[in-house]
This record gives C-alpha cells, structure tokens and sequence, in this order.
C-alpha cells in the first residue's frame, strides 16, 4: 500500500487547490502531473511540432527530459531539459497541446514513469486524471472530485484575468477536454472502482479539503 493520496477528475473541478491545500495539512507534497503534461505540450508548440502527428510528437519526447522539484516552501517547479517552465505552463493555448500529447502512448508511458518513482520517493498529494487507476492504484486513499460542467467553467472565466473569450467559449473548451480526456484510447479518465467521489457543485473549498482530509485520518488511523 502506498501512503500517497490519489486526486483524479476532469478540468476544474478544483483538484489542484484541493490537493495543494491537503498536502500541506497533512505534510505530503503536492504532485500536478497535469503540468508534466503541459510542458510536454508546450515544447511542441515551440519546436512547431503538429498537435495531431502522434509519431512525431513520441520521437520528440523521447529526447525530452520533463521533472519537477520543490522549493523551500514545497511549491512545484517543473522543469523541461533542465529550464523552469513554470510560469509558462498556464495558457490556454498549452491546456490545449497538454490535453492532444496526453493523448500519445509514449507521452504518458514517459509521464507515468517519472510519476511513479516520485511516489515511491515521497508522501504525495497527486492530482490528474490516471492517478488512482494508473499511476499509484495502491494509494491508501483514492478521491474522484467532479461537479458539474457549467460550474467548472464559471470557476474558470471567474479566475481570468483577461475575459474577453467569453464564457460560452470558456464552456466549450471544458467540454471538449472533458471529451477529450474520457474518450482518449490511453488511459482516459475514469473513477477508479475503489475511488470516493466527491461531487464539489455545491461545495465550498474548505469543505472539500476538510472532507479529503478527515478520510486520509480516518483511512490512516492519524
Ligand atoms: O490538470 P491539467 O488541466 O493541468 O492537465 C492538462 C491536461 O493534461 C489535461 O487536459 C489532460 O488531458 C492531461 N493530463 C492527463 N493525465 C494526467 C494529468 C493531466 O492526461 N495525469
């Protein structure tokens, strides 16, 4: 049994900042495998690489080297051959390519290696979409955080800074990652048979994560 805690779901049902937050009540590190992912993504869109030529984008992350590490307040770095891509990982053209090269066999056979072998390193909190039916199947706890579709978006467009896709646009765009992610051949999205949902629509952050927490207690007798 792995001690980790295994976050899956589809894009903004709050998994990130849940598990930010339950990593540091409980100690753990918080792993975003999401933005392994994301910088896989955005070296094809700087070396030009076409988001539907799957070969091209497997030979290129072969020679690609994605890490991540923490600094002195635990918070993730992630690396892309050594340079901190960090800050560069959040725009929605990158949610884009992240979403296509997760698609690509060897991407995530890359990806779910590195992941792996952190969890074997580490106490993680660990959020994506193949954590709990994937990655660490053995995590002593296992949580699927959905809500509905509308609500992810409007927690989206309400974290923008720059509005001017509009909402409608905002919706779509979750949809077609929700499809995108469920429908993928390579470990698409799904909850894991020993995973407990939780369903945030109507649920407060504190809520969340006071939930998240009282069941990793309860499941580690802490
Ligand atoms: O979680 P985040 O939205 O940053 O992830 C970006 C994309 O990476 C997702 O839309 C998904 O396609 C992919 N991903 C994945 N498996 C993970 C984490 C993310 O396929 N474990």
């Amino acid at each position: 049994m792995n001690r980790s805690i295994a976050i899956d779901g589809p894009c903004g049902a709050g998994k990130s900042t849940v598990a930010e937050e339950a990593a540091r009540r409980l100690g753990g590190h918080y792993l975003d495998t999401g933005a392994m992912y994301r910088a896989v993504g955005l070296y094809m869109l700087s070396e030009g690489i076409a988001l539907t030529d799957a070969e091209g984008i497997a030979r290129a992350v072969s020679k690609l080297h994605v890490d991540v590490q923490y600094d002195g307040e635990n918070r993730q770095h992630t690396f892309l051959n050594g340079e901190d891509v960090t800050s560069q990982l959040r725009q929605p053209e990158v949610s884009k390519a992240a979403s296509a090269v997760a698609t690509v066999k060897e991407v995530r056979q890359q990806m779910v290696r590195r992941q792996k072998e952190l969890s074997q390193e580490l106490f993680l909190v660990c959020d994506g979409r193949d954590i709990g039916t994937c990655v660490i199947p053995d995590a002593l706890l296992k949580i699927y955080l959905n809500a509905a579709a509308e609500e992810r978006a409007r927690r989206r467009f309400e974290q923008m800074s720059d509005k001017s896709c509009g909402f409608e646009q905002v919706l779509a765009d979750i949809n077609a990652r929700d499809y995108n992610d469920m429908h993928r051949e390579e470990s698409p999205l799904c909850k894991a048979q020993d995973a407990v949902e939780i369903d945030t629509t109507h649920m407060t952050f504190e809520e969340v994560v006071s939930e998240v927490t009282r069941l990793y207690r309860q499941r580690a007798g802490m």
